[in-house]
């Protein structure tokens, strides 16, 4: 098919200085031993790379922010890493309120260069993530009631499917792909060089709020916060970060598109709940809002995570709190964590089928996860997140691809619910010899079942 495809592009193999810093993911509970990685200064890089993996029979795992929560989404032993991050250029055109994203971008980066020029686009909790990965899972964040996630506003994209060839996919060209890139969620279809995405006109001034409980009183503000957040005005995003116990705090912020004196009323809810040691109100500039949503961390964190999420539907029960708390106590490590974010508004009038994204009507999203530095947790913080999973399972629906959980036997159905059987058909047309193939990627339609895939 093809004939001695040569690697362009800075190429990176084991015995290669850079190799230790090229493998090196945000969790390092995902680092692999893969033998070459391509970090592409252009598209022509990422079409050489894939030929030349399919000629030489090698995996291919496709990477850009290195922010993949578990194992073999981004890296894979004795694959290719075919790596966006050096290409990051941004073009604006205000006037029409569109921009043009390489995908190597990290959202921080970009969120601060739009900012600048006076424009809101959605941004997640972390600056660090790359553009590249959390678009096309969907991307939930702070203003998804009013903008929609990050998949909403993709308007196209360029991407190098599983021939090494450049495809458009926007609502006329490859229309089929362009559905599926919008929440089917990374590494499956192909390398996406570059986003185009719906951007809004930047208020002046946003409002923000943080309070701070102590942890003992948990299952209080937990019930408060779920009952109150759904409900409250579509222009407040709010999280609530409940630590371990061993951490000891509950954390609350948000982001409000409207004035500060507004935001005070309408967390009053909030602020009645116990007795909080913080409570801080402000209002400030777009680019202060994201400083305070997502200030600039290290691109790597020291500690190994595990991970599971999900979407809540109706109040979780006092069962269900009961069964947060008891992960809460037995997670040592300090940054083990449950973490909710409020859906509502824009997000959940858009048509599940609409786009791959199928989780909508929803209250709330949820994600938990263990953290351990000492290698013999690793079974016990895994057993733990799974066993959070069961106990909560009466009171959740389906998962969040972007946050994969690898003990999830039936993940097509959680991360895509009925939109699966599409993704496969779409999938079947683009990759039908499923080179794009990882430990929990959407089959082509003609495999039988996903069982056959792990055999
Ligand atoms: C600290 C932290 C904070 C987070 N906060 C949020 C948040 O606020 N909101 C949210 O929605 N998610 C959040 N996430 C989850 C995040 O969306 C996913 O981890 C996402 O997949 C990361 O993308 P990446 O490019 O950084 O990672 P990578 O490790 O580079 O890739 C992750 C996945 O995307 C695929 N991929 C990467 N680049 C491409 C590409 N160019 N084309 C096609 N597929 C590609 C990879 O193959 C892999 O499957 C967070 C994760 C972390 C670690």
């Amino acid at each position: 098919m093809y004939h001695n495809t040569k690697l362009t592009g800075m190429v990176v193999y084991p015995n290669d200085p850079e190799y230790q810093q090229a493998r090196m993911n945000w969790n390092p509970f995902t680092n692999a031993f893969p033998i070459v990685f391509v970090f592409a200064q252009k598209i022509e890089d990422v079409s050489n790379a894939v030929k030349w993996a399919r000629e030489n029979k090698v995996p291919i795992r496709m990477r850009s922010g290195r922010h993949a929560l578990a194992k073999d989404f981004s890296q894979t032993n004795g694959g290719i890493v075919i790596d966006t991050s050096h290409m990051r250029n941004v073009t604006l055109d205000k006037k029409n309120g569109i921009a043009k994203v390489e995908a190597g971008i990290r959202v921080g980066q970009l969120v601060r260069m739009l900012a600048r020029e006076g424009i809101l686009a959605p941004f997640g909790d972390s600056s660090t993530v790359g553009i590249g990965g959390i678009s096309t899972g969907g991307g939930i964040t702070a203003i998804q009631r009013t903008a929609g996630l990050i998949s909403d506003n993709i308007l196209a994209v360029t991407l190098v499917d599983a021939n090494g060839e450049v495809l458009q996919v926007n609502a006329c060209e490859n229309s089929d792909l362009f559905w599926a890139i919008r929440g089917g969620g990374g590494g499956n279809f192909g390398i996406i060089t570059s986003y185009t995405f719906k951007v809004r006109t930047a208020p002046s001034k946003v409002g923000i709020f943080e309070i701070i409980w102590p942890w003992n009183q948990l299952n209080e503000v937990i019930d408060a916060w779920q009952r109150w957040a759904p409900c409250v005005d579509v222009r407040l995003g709010t999280i609530l970060e409940a630590f371990s116990k061993a951490n000891g705090l509950l954390h609350s912020q948000g982001i409000f598109l409207g004035p500060a004196a507004e935001l005070e009323k309408l967390i009053l809810p909030l602020t009645n709940t116990g007795s909080p040691i913080k409570v801080f109100v402000d209002e400030v500039t777009l680019l202060e809002a994201i400083d305070f949503w997502a200030p600039n961390e290290p691109l790597f964190d020291t500690q190994n995570t595990t991970w599971s999420s999900t979407w809540v539907k109706s109040s979780l029960p006092e069962d269900g709190i009961a069964a947060i708390r008891t992960f809460l106590e037995r997670a040592s490590g300090s940054e083990s964590n449950f973490f909710f974010l409020n859906s509502g508004g824009v997000m959940n009038q858009i048509p599940p089928q609409e786009t791959a994204f199928f989780w909508r009507n929803t209250r709330y999203y949820m994600e938990w996860d263990a953290s351990w530095t000492d290698k013999c947790e690793t079974q016990k913080s895994i057993k733990l997140v799974e066993q959070a999973r069961l106990q909560l399972k009466p009171y959740i629906t389906g998962s969040y691809v972007n946050v994969p959980d690898l003990n999830i036997k039936d993940y097509g159905q959680e991360y895509y619910g009925d939109n699966f059987e599409r993704l496969r058909k779409v999938k079947e047309r683009y990759d039908p010899e499923n080179v794009f193939n990882f430990v929990q990627s959407i089959p082509p339609a003609h495999i039988c079942d996903e069982k056959d895939i792990d055999d």
